[in-house]
């Protein structure tokens, strides 16, 4: 199976446990085992993913991104946890949205939170170019349009 179907799948199973495709909401609810915040970070990360254990991990996205960016590495961290990324730390750049990462969990979870933000924004090919993210994200969410 492609890589973009399963990850389809995942996503639309999640908005559908959650009656909504909102992250915040989602944390909240389906996703409550997961600590998670916002918290100021350094200007060079956007976040990062802790695992500790199946039932304990942690998410942090910085607070003083703007606000599609913080709703982008959320979703971009919440696809390391439904996607069962077992790395203990995975520590996400300021510049990890700009290009492929040789880090194929970096490359999924960037797929996961492409896909997820398509359908929460509504994005299609009419709007797509209007969006405030890299070109890199762009062109991960035009593979689903
Ligand atoms: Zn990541």
């Amino acid at each position: 199976m492609f890589i973009e179907n399963y990850i389809q799948r995942k996503v639309n199973k999640l908005i559908k446990k959650s009656a909504t495709s909102n992250p915040e909401i989602i944390m909240r609810t389906t996703l409550k085992h997961i600590d998670f915040d916002y918290a100021p970070l350094s200007k060079n990360l956007n976040g990062y993913y802790l695992y500790l254990s199946k039932n304990k991990r942690v998410i942090r996205v910085n607070s003083s991104l703007d606000e599609i960016k913080k709703q982008f590495v959320l979703f971009h961290e919440t696809g390391h946890c439904v996607l069962e990324h077992e790395d203990q730390v995975l520590l996400d750049r300021a510049d990890s949205m700009d290009s492929v990462d040789k880090l194929r969990n970096e490359y999924d979870a960037n797929l996961f939170a492409s896909y997820f933000f398509k359908i929460h924004n509504n994005i299609d090919k009419n709007n797509l170019n209007g969006i405030c993210l890299p070109e890199y994200i762009k062109y991960l969410i035009s593979k689903f349009l």
